[in-house]
């Protein structure tokens, strides 16, 4: 039977929002997240990153850059809570009208959220019940990809969270639950769970 997941974006959800990051050790874990990824763990929903990273193909960084970013996310939540993601998925690609200069990087693609090719890579490639999932996100575009592919929505107040609900930030969006923190939003995914 397939597996049901949690879908994290990145930055603003699992690390301190800080723009592009550039030094490796600029990357920190919010308060609290180690352990609700260790939650998810322990639930048996599949966890897996979804995260946009334009870097590559803005020419600010390489691809290396980005693979070594995620290798110290893991190792902070495996350090602070043996907690693991199952799985991560990122898009460095980015199309030239919206600032895409790198030209191995910079075409149109349907990784890039709110497009749903990630999820639809990691449904196949781990035999997931997207419809039974859930992505969890600080922008208004992880809604619309959570709605995109038939997943329920969660949006957290951290990273651009509160901005997107006050109108401030991208476009006005309908999640299904919001959350103060990724550790809220577990809880709510796991009650949900335990009677559907
Ligand atoms: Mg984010």
């Amino acid at each position: 039977m397939a597996k049901k997941a949690v879908f994290l974006d990145r930055d603003g959800v699992l690390n301190v929002e800080a723009g592009y990051i550039h030094n490796v050790e600029d990357l920190r874990l919010i308060p609290h997240v180690a352990k609700a990824v260790k939650k998810i763990n322990d639930s048996g929903f599949f966890c897996c990153l979804v995260s946009n990273q334009s870097g590559p193909a803005r020419n600010y960084y390489p691809d290396s850059h980005v693979k070594a970013l995620h290798q110290r996310l893991e190792y902070l939540l495996w350090q602070e809570a043996q907690a693991k993601l199952d799985a991560l998925y990122y898009c460095p690609y980015l199309s030239p009208n919206a600032g895409g200069i790198n030209p191995h990087f910079t075409h149109w693609g349907t990784w890039r959220k709110p497009n749903t090719g990630m999820l639809v890579a990691a449904a196949w490639e781990h035999d997931l019940d997207l419809k039974g999932s859930f992505m969890v996100g600080d922008k208004a575009t992880d809604i619309d990809l959570a709605h995109n592919a038939g997943l329920t929505g969660i949006l957290v107040t951290t990273g651009y969270g509160t901005k997107v609900v006050e109108g401030e930030y991208q476009h006005k969006t309908k999640p299904d639950y919001i959350a103060s923190d990724l550790s809220e939003a577990v809880d709510w995914i796991l009650q949900r769970q335990a009677s559907p």
